[in-house]
Order: C-alpha cells, then structure tokens, then sequence
C-alpha cells in the first residue's frame, strides 16, 4: 500500500539469499544503495530503503522511497536524456497518475520495476531539468470527467493517428478517444519496414486458418498501400485477422501498417511504434519543442481530462453535474 508519499518498489533480484527476513537502511540521508553483480559491477544507484523477504528459491528484493523520487526515476527511464521540459512534466504526471492508480496491481508491495508497471532503474542521474520538472508538478496528476485518476496510457509514435482504448483492448476510455497526431511524423519512429518472402507470408496466413492458392491474386488483402487509414483487420477470404495479433505474431513494431506486394516478397509499411493508445511520446517532445505547455499536450492526447492536485480531486467531483 502507497503509505503517505512513500512508494514500494519490487526490484529484480540479482542474487540468491537464503534468509528468514532482512531489511537495511542508509546510516546517512544522502547515503545511496547500489545492487551489484559478481560483487564488482555497480548496476544501478538506489534511494530509501530497502527490504529482503524469501520468495520461493529468489529474494524478493523492495526498495521504498518517497513518491516524487520514484516519479523522477521513471521519468529518465521512460523519458531518455536530453528531452525539453515540458515534455518532463508531461511525462512526471502520467507517471504519477499511473503508479497513484495502480498501486494495488502487486500483493506486498505498490509497484514492480519493469514494463509490467512502469520501468525503473533508482535514482535519475543525469538530467537536472528532470529534477525541475518533478519539482514544477509535484502533486499534479490527471483526472477524467468523473473526477477518477486516469490509467495513463503512454506510447513511443502512433504514426500519426491515435488508437482509442475500444479499438486496441474493447475497453471504453473515454479520455483516451483515436485522433489524428500531426505532430510526430518525422520523428524517430515514426515509420518502419519489413520485408518478407511471399512463401512465408503465404505460410504464416496457413497458422491463421486463411489458406491462399498461387491463383489468388492479391495477398495483401484489404491492406494495399492505396489505404489510407489506420486498418485494424486484414481481411482476406472472409476471414478477419486482428493487426494487432499480427504485430505480435510477427514482431512488428506497431499494428499500423500496409501492404505492397512484390513478385516474390511482400514488404510490409509500417507507421509508429507501440499500441497507439493515449499519449505519444515523441509527438509530446515535439509539441514541447513547439512551445506548448504540458497542459496543452496532456489535452491533446486525452480528451476532457483535469490536471490537479491529488488530494483536490473532490472539489472536481463536487462540481460534477449529478446523474439522474
Ligand atoms: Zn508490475
Ligand atoms: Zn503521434
């Protein structure tokens, strides 16, 4: 359980301990921990304490520190170096919102520290506008219209059109509603390109049940580069097959993609990397970059939300309209 502002983070266990149970803590404030591996490699650098408990043949190894240092490590870990400000606080209140929100995921303890939760290496090292950044929101998290923390779905590049939550995972999310992203086209991962051979198209088809004869004409189906929008099924002989369970089956980076077909090969088109839910990270740096304030980006990515403080959601539930 989040006790105050403090956050328990379960770490990965880098050795194998037998002990009933044991817990140390730093003799001075400014004191760090470090886990090491083969006792000489200095991995990561940790703040606040920590906690040892048998689980099965591993230690469970916990590490509880304040709220807004956690939010900073996952900030640098998510977020990279050198990123504008704005983009920082954009990015330390949808890691705040979503470690308040899903704290109860884990049985003893708040958090995991991998892509399960949110990743996290300790302390931020490097960027001190990472530091200004948690500082300028401290507090600030994200509400819907119903005054309710949002889950604060985040991805790398939509490839220029966002995904609603009913469309990815049939969930209703109202806050998070598929829309057009004209700002992160150009961006790092804004395309991709896979190539593959038309035998093993042909076969991969075969594992899905959609069997295609040397007659059939066109096996990129309903996906032909002529397409212009985001598909979300290849169809083809009366079957639909989700892009999503292809992105996954395939190792593709997104689930956005088209489909050329060449004499012997196919070449699959692909935009952005990710789900495509929520906030796009690098359309957000660029947005930053524009000179748009976190609260301008946060409004774009999620529709009729509220940036406030934590402990005043209920003046926004107050003021909610009631329902018959
Ligand atoms: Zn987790
Ligand atoms: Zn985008």
């Amino acid at each position: 359980m989040l006790n105050g502002k403090t956050i328990q983070v379960k770490t990965d266990p880098y050795k194998t301990i037998q002990t009933s149970k044991a817990s140390f803590s730093s003799l001075k404030n400014d004191a760090l921990f470090a886990l090491m591996q083969n006792s000489k490699t200095f991995i990561f650098k940790y703040e606040g304490e920590f906690s040892l408990q048998p689980n099965g043949q591993k230690i469970q190894v916990i590490n509880s520190l304040p709220l807004e240092e956690y939010v900073a490590g996952v900030v640098e870990a998510e977020g990279g170096a050198n990123k504008p400000l704005e983009y920082y606080k954009v990015q330390a209140i949808l890691s705040r919102t979503y470690a308040l929100r899903n704290h109860e995921r884990h049985v003893g303890y708040d958090v995991c520290d991998g892509t399960h939760c949110q990743v996290y290496h300790g302390i931020s090292k490097k960027e001190v506008d990472i530091f200004s950044a948690v500082k300028a929101t401290e507090n600030l998290v994200i509400v819907d219209s119903s005054a309710q923390l949002i889950t604060a779905f985040f991805h790398s590049n939509c490839g220029g059109q966002t995904c609603s939550a009913q469309d990815v995972w049939k969930s209703n999310l109202s806050y998070c509603v598929g829309k057009k992203d004209p700002y992160c086209m150009g961006m790092p991962n804004s395309t991709w390109e896979k190539r593959i051979s038309s035998a093993d198209w042909k076969n991969y088809l075969t594992t899905k049940n959609i069997s295609l004869n040397d007659s059939d004409e066109c096996i990129a189906g309903n996906m032909n580069c002529s397409a212009n929008k985001r598909p979300f099924y290849y169809v083809q002989k009366n079957t639909s097959l989700p892009t999503k369970d292809m992105r996954t089956d395939l190792k593709l980076k997104s689930a956005y993609f088209h489909i050329e077909e060449l004499d012997n090969e196919i070449i699959l088109h692909g935009r952005g990397f990710g789900h495509g839910v929520g906030l796009c990270q690098e359309g957000a740096m660029n947005m930053a970059k524009k000179g748009k304030t976190a609260e301008d980006i946060l409004h774009f990515y999620f529709s009729g939300v509220h940036v406030v403080p934590f402990d005043k959601q209920w003046l926004f539930k107050e003021n909610l309209p009631t329902t018959p």
